[in-house]
């Protein structure tokens, strides 16, 4: 059966190009790929435009990447800059786990040079827990089937990030380059090389798993427990 994979980033561009050679080879698999944009990243407005229509070229630009990839983009109301842990957030991210009916769930890790970055691991965390809790009555939906959860490797978010996980995305990489070619920031940021900096670190984390291409993520503490049968 195919799963549905949401990948929940602060702004537009962090769940594209953290997660996406994930979604990427889950879409090109045949499964359901979701990013959900916790605010439209619209304050880092180029100075050609106004707040209002980078907000709507950066909706419009992961509206691409998602269609790029056979899924669906959703881009919350949430200004930015002004994310916050309330529990307005965390029922509205775990309304929509629930209406999804999603399986795997990639987010921040808890640590970040961004205020908004740490706010939506918090909200992302939080809903899990309310997505997943079978007696917590959340409009009649019934709970969200999640049994993975796993943090994204953001160059903000680096601060104690340990990649546990790896994918081989050598045969996804194609597909992942075009489609995040749509963002803005990927093409335009002068602050930061984007696309240069996530395209080596695929190559840097293939090399660790001796393939081209790889992506890593990070899991909880408790999630590492192996059993042994020596
Ligand atoms: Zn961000």
């Amino acid at each position: 059966m195919a799963k549905t994979i949401m990948a929940v980033g602060a702004h537009t561009g962090d769940a594209q190009l953290t997660c996406g050679l994930l979604l990427a080879k889950h879409a090109m698999a045949g499964n359901h790929i979701i990013t959900v944009d916790l605010t439209a990243g619209e304050r880092g407005t180029p100075p050609s435009m106004s707040v209002s229509e980078f907000r709507k070229m950066n909706v419009s630009s992961a509206q691409e990447f998602a269609s790029m990839l056979g899924g669906e983009s959703i881009v919350l109301d949430t200004p930015d800059g002004e994310l916050a842990d309330t529990p307005a957030a965390e029922l509205q991210l775990a309304r929509l786990m629930r209406e999804k009916k999603v399986d795997a769930v990639l987010y921040h890790w808890k640590n970040s040079m961004h205020k908004d970055h740490i706010q939506a691991s918090k909200i992302t965390e939080n809903a899990i827990f309310f997505a997943s809790l079978a007696s917590f009555e959340l409009d009649g939906l019934p709970p969200a089937p999640i049994r993975q959860m796993m943090y994204a490797e953001n160059w903000e978010d680096a601060e104690g990030f340990v990649p546990y996980c790896y994918f081989d995305v050598t045969e996804a990489f194609p597909l992942w380059k075009e489609a995040v070619k749509k963002l803005y920031l990927t093409e335009h940021s002068k602050d930061f090389k984007y696309l240069r900096y996530y395209e080596a670190l695929s190559v840097m984390r293939g090399a660790l798993i001796k393939t081209d291409h790889a992506t890593a993520f990070g899991i909880a503490e408790y999630a590492k427990r192996v059993k042994m049968d020596i």
